[in-house]
């Protein structure tokens, strides 16, 4: 039996996480379920999950949580209850799927407490993973994405040496925009911009998806998952999101993972690794697959990928910048305040005024991301 400690419960990936959970309760049980402030799904998730302790990070939610409940589950709040829940002495794996740059602290506490990391949180990785990674080692523990990607590469490396693979294939639907030039990106809607083909996600990861952010943030998650250099790993644009990703080794082989796409998968892969169990998502049949298609990605319109090349390449705090920075570009798009090509501005510019730090430590990371909010605020503000 494995106990799992889920971050981020109330969301796309943390619900589906506690589906594929609920699906093998002979395999696993709930210990601790932390999210950010939707305290009535997360009391819903403790009534059903019974985990022994529960934490909302906003202390507004949390009180209105703990004046109503009166069950067994210890409530904690704030930042110190995520990172209690993130070191719970009886898991033994954490799941993060909180969002961006705020995961960073409860995804160090866990492995510093020697416990594997399921990590869907890609944002961590691209703010530090020379950190995150390091600490790993040093506790051996491992991290285990939940990304699709990065699954898929999981899964297409097993039994494989890693010195004989030539390059990683990251596979990209092209999101909703695919095809699209400039000048029509300029008047995209932020509808139009959240219906995205063929995944259902939290609003952040889908407008990534869009821009391709989320493609840029994933070849750096890869660079760290995988300890591989840049110019090995491409990206390719495969709108029917079925081929996951793949690897080509030396002698030219390439193997490719796939399925429907259906995050249940390669959650429930991170959970059950190395092993596989049956699974509640839907089949892959050969026979409705008319055909599967790729194009290179255009590098000149969705300006996502080749800045997040330039962050990686130059590394230090810089990709924590190119995160930073999109977080806030993100948010302001959602609230309307600036157009869609405007996020690339934002990255753009705030990276172009940051002084690189080549071997920060977390403390100078945390200062860089800081340093990346203003700036791109004040940017957004003056726009
Ligand atoms: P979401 O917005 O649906 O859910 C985010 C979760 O994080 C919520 O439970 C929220 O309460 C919690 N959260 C937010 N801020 C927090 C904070 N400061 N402290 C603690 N908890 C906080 O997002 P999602 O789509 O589930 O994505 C989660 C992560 O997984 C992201 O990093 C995303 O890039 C990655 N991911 C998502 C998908 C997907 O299909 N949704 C696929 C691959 C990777
Ligand atoms: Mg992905």
């Amino acid at each position: 039996m494995k106990s799992v400690v889920v971050l981020g419960s109330t969301g796309s990936i943390g619900t589906q996480t506690l589906e594929v959970i609920a699906c093998a309760p002979e395999r696993f049980r709930v210990a601790a379920l932390a999210a950010h402030s939707n305290d009535v799904l997360l009391e819903e998730q403790i009534r059903q999950y019974r985990p022994e302790i529960a934490v909302l990070v906003d202390p507004d939610a949390a009180d209105r949580l703990a004046r109503r409940y009166r069950g067994r589950t210890v409530l904690l709040s704030g930042e110190e209850g995520l990172l209690a829940a993130a070191a719970y002495a009886n898991a033994d794996i954490v799941l993060s799927a909180i969002v961006g740059f705020a995961g960073l602290r409860a995804a160090l506490a866990a492995l510093a407490a020697g416990k594997d990391l399921a990590l869907a949180n890609k944002e961590t990785l691209v703010a530090a993973g020379q950190i995150v990674t390091a600490l790993a080692r040093e506790k051996q523990c491992r991290i285990l994405p939940v990304d699709s990607e990065h699954s898929a590469i999981l899964q297409c490396l097993q039994g494989e040496k890693r010195s004989q693979v030539k390059k990683i294939i990251l596979t990209a639907s092209g999101g909703p925009f695919r095809g699209f030039t400039s000048d029509r990106l300029r008047s995209v809607t932020l509808e139009e911009c959240l219906q995205h083909p063929n995944w259902r996600m939290g609003r952040k990861i889908t407008v990534d998806s869009a821009t391709l952010v989320n493609k840029g943030l994933e070849v750096i998650e890869a660079r760290w998952l995988f300890d591989i250099d840049y110019h090995q790993i491409d990206v390719l644009v495969h709108p029917q999101s079925i081929i996951h990703s793949m690897v080509e080794f030396d002698d030219g082989a390439v193997i490719a993972q796939l399925g429907l796409p259906d995050m249940r998968i390669p959650i429930q892969y991170a959970l059950t690794y190395p092993d596989r169990i049956a699974s509640p998502a839907p089949r892959l049949s050969f026979n409705d697959i008319s055909a599967l298609t790729f194009e290179v990605p255009d590098h000149q319109t969705f300006l996502g990928l080749p800045l997040a090349y330039a962050a990686g390449k130059t590394g230090g705090t810089l990709p924590c910048v190119y995160n930073a920075a999109n977080e806030v570009a993100v948010n302001a798009f959602l609230s309307g305040k600036i157009g869609f090509l405007d996020i690339y501005h934002v990255i753009e510019t705030t990276m172009g005024r940051h002084q690189v730090a080549l071997q920060p430590d977390l403390e100078a990371l945390v200062t860089a991301d800081a340093w990346a909010r203003e700036t791109a605020a004040r940017y957004i503000d003056a726009c």
